[in-house]
């Protein structure tokens, strides 16, 4: 039986209820009163249910469709501003006693290099992450107990923040790292994370068993009431994602959405982050062998339906997409991203890419200052800031200031500010110009007076090598 607030898996993500709404969809996909009237409710900005949003996804109205699209930006602009985080992800190990069959991590895979940081390693990865300007990394781990267990990435993430380089730190660690206990979570909440993050891969049970045939990850139930046990450890901002190419999309963008509904009825707070990935090709893995796999169209309504039906909620893209679709799906509604990925451990201190350990082939292979200044060339004010969490601004907190408006004198100087030492410490010179430029425009459009004299005042301060400043 569905149930939204049930901590039961598969009472709040109810393949009944998926399958009702998937032909509630399917047989309104062309009625223009309720998809007009769909469409009225979510100019509201307040949202929209997964049964809404899943005629929207089916819609074959051209007209209705474009002004989705388009509402989708507004929504984009009206929410997040031009403002695009940056970050970067750090492979920690490649350990992993789970079966994924999509994955190359898989314990079977016998021709991968296995590793795992040590202590001095991880030092020197995020010295280089340093170096290139990031200050915000998402942690990545295979799953094992025994190579990788709690206590090696606490270590880490313990290690990531003491490094201080240059002008250089890590000011926000977030983490992907398969589902755990409540008491592990509470740990992490106490090393100080940003968001846990955990991708639900799938959430058609069946295929969810078939997909993860061997390993801890086998369990669905485990698996998909892991967000649940980790606000019960205390985290608030945790970003859920599936991997678009397993299943059905239209099954997963119902159950994606339900899930978000699942977290705000139990707990008061949505998703601080959904993220997008889309199957790529890596070692022992051919995404042909999926055939669930969407195309860019598709896949560009999905980041625009999740704009619209949960405004409040970040959105991630990372490095598995080219620059094409990560130009068209910024304007659409994604608020992060990614840059100068290398997904193999070890990666970011090598001279060369290295493709032994990838965990997929990375499309966007450009580097942080490329992507910085393309950004801006189209822009977009790429932001560094961390503010948040640091602020104490997480979970329903971070979302009062979404709702009170404050964003603009808020979030916007603290991407101005970030983005100023990263033009300083980081930029080539042509970057450089491309920036100052740009911050002496945006400076405008800080509405508070007061607020916009100090970061003038803030601005001439990092200038002259101070750093660190947050509203
Ligand atoms: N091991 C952790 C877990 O079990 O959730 C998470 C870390 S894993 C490094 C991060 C994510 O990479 C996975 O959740 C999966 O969605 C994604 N991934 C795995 N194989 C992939 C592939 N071939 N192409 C694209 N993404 C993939």
């Amino acid at each position: 039986m569905y149930d939204p607030k049930s901590l039961k898996a598969e009472e709040f993500i109810s393949d009944e209820e998926i399958l009702e709404t998937l032909a509630y969809a399917e047989k309104n996909k062309d009625n223009a009163e309720l998809i007009d009237s769909i469409i009225a409710k979510a100019e509201l900005r307040k949202g929209l249910s997964h049964r809404e949003a899943a005629v929207l996804l089916d819609c074959t109205l051209e007209d209705r469709n474009e002004r989705i699209f388009k509402l989708a930006e507004q929504i984009k602009k009206d929410f997040y501003g031009n403002r695009i985080v940056m970050f970067a992800p750090l492979y920690l190990s490649n350990y992993c006693v789970n079966g994924c069959v999509y994955c190359p991590y898989h314990m079977k895979n016998k021709h991968i290099a296995r590793k795992k940081l040590t202590q001095e390693e991880v030092r020197n990865e995020v010295i280089a992450l340093q170096d290139m300007g990031h200050k915000r990394l998402a942690i990545e781990a295979g799953e094992d107990p025994v190579n990788n267990p709690i206590e090696y990435i606490l270590e880490c993430i313990d290690t990531i923040y003491s490094i201080k380089h240059k002008n250089g730190a890590i000011r926000r660690v977030n983490v992907n790292i398969a589902a755990t206990t409540v008491e592990n979570y509470r740990k992490l909440k106490e090393a100080g994370i940003g968001t846990y993050i955990l991708f639900q891969e799938t959430y058609h049970k069946e295929s969810y068993l078939k997909l993860h045939p061997t390993g801890p990850k086998h369990d669905y139930a485990y698996h998909t009431e892991a967000m649940d046990r980790a606000m019960d450890g205390g985290i608030d901002d945790v970003g859920l994602g599936v991997l678009f190419g397993l299943e059905l999309y239209r099954y997963e963008f119902a159950g994606l959405l339900m899930h978000a509904e699942h977290l705000e009825a139990v707990h008061g707070v949505g998703p601080h982050t959904i993220s997008v990935p889309r199957l790529k090709k890596a070692d022992d893995i051919d995404p042909t062998q999926f055939d669930n796999g969407i195309s860019d169209e598709i896949f560009a309504k999905i980041c625009a339906l999740i704009r619209i039906s949960v405004p409040y909620t970040g959105m991630i893209i990372s490095t598995r997409e080219s620059q094409a679709v990560r130009e068209k799906v910024i304007r659409l509604g994604v608020s992060q991203i990614s840059g100068a990925s290398r997904t193999s451990v070890g990666g970011y201190t090598e001279k060369e890419r290295p493709h032994d350990s990838e965990q997929f082939d990375v499309s966007d292979q450009r580097t942080l200052d490329e992507v910085v200044k393309w950004l801006m060339e189209l822009g977009y004010i790429p932001s560094f800031c961390t503010a948040c969490y640091r602020e104490g601004r997480t979970g329903d907190r971070f979302m009062s200031l979404c709702k009170s408006g404050q964003i603009q004198n808020c979030c916007h100087p603290n991407a101005l500010m970030t983005l100023k030492e990263y033009l300083m410490d980081y930029a080539t010179p042509g970057t450089r110009e491309v920036g100052e430029k740009l911050i002496l425009d945006e400076i405008k459009n800080v509405p508070n007076e007061k607020v916009r004299g100090i970061v003038i005042d803030n601005l001439a301060k990092i200038e002259n090598g101070t750093r660190d400043f947050r509203f």
